[in-house]
């Protein structure tokens, strides 16, 4: 088995590497999470260098990379201390594929290629988080006399909303509830509210409210087709939840790398930390992780690159992920202790990673959904 990466791969990480060092982002970041402002600085930078267009098909004018060039980008701009929980429009596209209508890929890729938060997406809701079934959903449509629907309803946690025009929405059939679809609903328009929600971390980002009070939309925004809403949300939880392992280990990454630095140079009673074992301990710990999880990522991305992607893996690959990062950065912490809490980026990461074992479905789901496939196989 080849484990190298390509040339091109190479120069991609290697540009990443030099643009985010020379300009030295760590104190803006640092700024921006403490005043919870969008890193546009590092956003331009990231464009400049393509990464917004690199998974954007070839004939939208993108260059049609994979999930393995998704994974090697992630990686290093998460080594670098980047927000890269940010970097999800990938996962969008992606969906936009697989579901959408030609003429909404037409509308919503050129946005994406310009670095755009094209739509957020709305499943959640109060009363619907892991349950996404038509007897918690309480958003509805009604079809109209003159062939538009009317949504109503209240969407919740809803990342990025406040800088997407659209929110696709999953909501049911309010003459036929059992039936559940997905709209793109305008979020700037009358009838629309979008509220910005407090939260412990991911400061750079907004997590919404979102309203809609007889918002109306016509035939054309109806995504994956009348009564798809759950396949089509459930088809596209998958790669997402592969990114969000990519996601969960880049952060890590970053906490692991600062530890192992911080180890070398800091003295107590005359010598490094590192000459306790200890300490060496908390390397192990972090390292076997950080091996593990790497392998795992490249592997499931190799796979969804080659089509053969299965529901399990991506769902043990977030599990891990999840778990593994939150560990790692646990035991960052400890090795850099008080500086580590107060004043290091390891303190960001921590409060950022923790949703990963939350969002986009919870561990204990993944573990709902991977087991049953597995032991299916066994049966
Ligand atoms: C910061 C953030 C960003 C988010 N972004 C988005 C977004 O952009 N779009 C969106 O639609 N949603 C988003 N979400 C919502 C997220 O997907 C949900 O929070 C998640 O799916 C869990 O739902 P819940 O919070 O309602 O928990 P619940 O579903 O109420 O679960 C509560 C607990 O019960 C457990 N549980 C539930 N059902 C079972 C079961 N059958 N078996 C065993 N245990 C179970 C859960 O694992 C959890 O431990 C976001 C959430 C957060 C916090």
């Amino acid at each position: 088995m080849d484990f190298r990466i390509s040339e091109e791969q190479e120069l991609m990480v290697e540009a990443i590497r030099d643009a985010m060092t020379r300009e030295n982002l760590e104190p803006y970041f640092l700024e921006c999470d403490r005043n919870h402002e969008f890193p546009q600085k590092w956003w331009d930078i990231i464009s400049d260098l393509g990464l917004h267009s690199m998974f954007i098909p070839e004939e939208y004018g993108g260059d049609g990379e994979g999930a393995v060039s998704m994974f090697l980008a992630m990686e290093e701009m998460g080594r670098l201390g980047a927000p890269i929980y940010l970097f999800w429009e990938h996962v969008k596209v992606d969906d936009l594929q697989t579901d959408g209508t030609q003429e909404q890929i037409d509308k919503f890729m050129p946005l994406f290629l310009e670095g755009k938060s094209a739509f957020s997406q709305g499943y959640s809701e109060p009363s619907a988080g892991t349950d996404l079934s038509s007897n918690s959903i309480q958003t509805t449509y009604t079809l109209k006399e003159d062939g538009n629907y009317s949504i109503n309803g209240h969407k919740h946690f809803i990342s990025g909303a406040t800088n997407s025009d659209y929110c696709m929405t999953l909501a049911k059939n309010s003459e036929n509830p059992e039936e559940l679809t997905l709209f793109f609903v305008p979020t700037k328009v009358e009838g629309a509210r979008v509220e910005p929600m407090e939260k412990m971390g991911l400061n750079m980002e907004d997590v919404c409210d979102v309203w809609f009070d007889d918002v109306v939309v016509s035939e054309a925004a109806i995504f994956g087709g009348i009564g798809n809403g759950l396949t089509a949300a459930s088809s596209a939880l998958d790669y997402e939840r592969l990114v969000d392992a990519f996601n969960a280990y880049g952060q890590a990454l970053c906490a692991y790398e600062d530890a192992c630095r911080y180890a070398n140079q800091r003295l107590v009673q005359g010598r490094p930390i590192t000459s306790r074992q200890l300490i060496r301990n908390h390397i192990m710990q972090m390292a076997m992780r950080i091996y593990t999880m790497r392998d795992l990522c490249l592997h499931f991305a190799w796979n969804k690159d080659q089509g053969i992607l299965k529901r399990e893996e991506a769902s043990l690959a977030k599990q891990y992920c999840s778990e593994a990062a939150n560990e790692v950065v646990d035991h960052a912490m400890q090795v850099l202790a008080g500086i580590g809490y107060c004043g290091s980026r390891v303190s960001r990461i921590y409060r950022d990673l923790r949703i990963t074992r939350i969002s986009g479905g919870t561990g204990e789901i993944q573990t709902l959904i991977a087991t049953k496939q597995i032991l299916r196989q066994y049966e």
